[in-house]
């Protein structure tokens, strides 16, 4: 790492909790790679504390990504926000210039790079199996919709949330499963887990792949140390299948380029998250 001196840009991830957190270890990496004069923190910040601390940054010219619980809350914060963060309703990443915050969803373009990088192509044409509804499915329909998949299908525990999430980003091309049996002999080129199921060791799988006739590939946000649950049920079927990973390090990286106006080294970033999960 480059020394530390009071030029050193601080970016802080804000979030409850952060511990667990591989971003510090992805963002650190890149910032030695490219040799830029920053440091990567997580701070655990309640709700009450996220505006202080978005603006504190925001006006010292410092910035970071919101995580859970408050990337929803982050976004009524902002004095400019992208197009993401308009769509989508949350923010994940901001910056302070000349005294104003700016922030972004980088999720939208992360979820969408991963996906290109695993599928070697763009969705365009692709029937899509979405389970989930809050931000990170949020983050999923945009980039889908926008790379010209034909349908989606929303299904989450709670029907409302989802129809919610179709009326603001939907269109026609969204429909809202009314129950789990709606997906029963479905036909799906792809099927992405935006659900949290799968960060606890205990929880259940986020659908039985069994139930439906055809799932092309899988996509499950989740990561985690090893293989995660739903993507060894995709394999044992035969489905090729990817965790979170590549996402987190794509989201990180276009996070990188708004910070530092250039491209992230995504290759030190993808190296610095396969060393972090090798470590007991
Ligand atoms: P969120 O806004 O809190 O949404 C959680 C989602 O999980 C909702 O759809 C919720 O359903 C569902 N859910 C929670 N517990 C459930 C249960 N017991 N049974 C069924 N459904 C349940 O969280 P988020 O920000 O969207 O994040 C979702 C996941 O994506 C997390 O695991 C997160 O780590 C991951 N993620 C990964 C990346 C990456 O870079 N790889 C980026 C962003 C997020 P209800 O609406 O019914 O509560």
């Amino acid at each position: 790492m480059m020394s530390l001196t009071s030029n050193t840009r601080v970016l802080a991830l804000l979030g409850d909790p952060v511990e667990h957190s591989l971003s510090p270890v992805i963002q650190n990496a890149a910032f030695r790679e490219a040799g830029v004069d920053g440091v990567y923190v997580s701070l655990r910040c309640e709700a009450s504390d996220l505006v202080g601390f978005m603006h504190g940054l925001g006006r010292a010219g410092a910035g970071g990504n919101i995580t859970l619980p408050h990337k929803e809350k982050a976004a009524s914060f902002l004095d400019e926000r992208s197009e993401a963060v308009r769509r989508t309703g949350a923010c994940n990443t901001f910056w302070g210039i000349d005294g104003r915050v700016f922030g972004d969803n980088t999720d939208v373009e992360g979820f969408r790079r991963a996906l290109r990088h695993f599928l070697g192509r763009r969705p365009e044409g692709f029937r899509v199996l979405l389970l989930g509804a809050g931000g990170a499915a949020r983050a999923t329909l945009v980039a889908l919709l926008d790379d010209g998949v034909e349908d989606v299908l929303l299904l989450n525990r709670s029907t409302e949330r989802a129809r919610a999430v179709a009326r603001r980003i939907g269109g026609e091309r969204v429909r809202v499963a009314e129950a789990a049996q709606a997906i029963n002999d479905g036909v799906f080129d792809l099927v992405v887990n935006a659900t949290r199921l799968g960060l606890a060791p205990e929880d259940r799988l986020p659908v039985d792949l069994g139930r439906v006739a055809r799932a092309g590939a899988v996509m499950d946000l989740v990561y985690g140390p090893a293989k995660t649950a739903f993507v060894e049920s995709a394999e044992d079927l035969g489905i090729r299948a990817v965790d979170g990973g590549e996402m987190l390090v794509q989201q990180g990286a276009v996070a990188f380029e708004r910070w530092w106006d250039v491209p992230g080294p995504v290759h030190a970033m993808r190296r610095a998250l396969a060393t972090a999960r090798d470590r007991p």
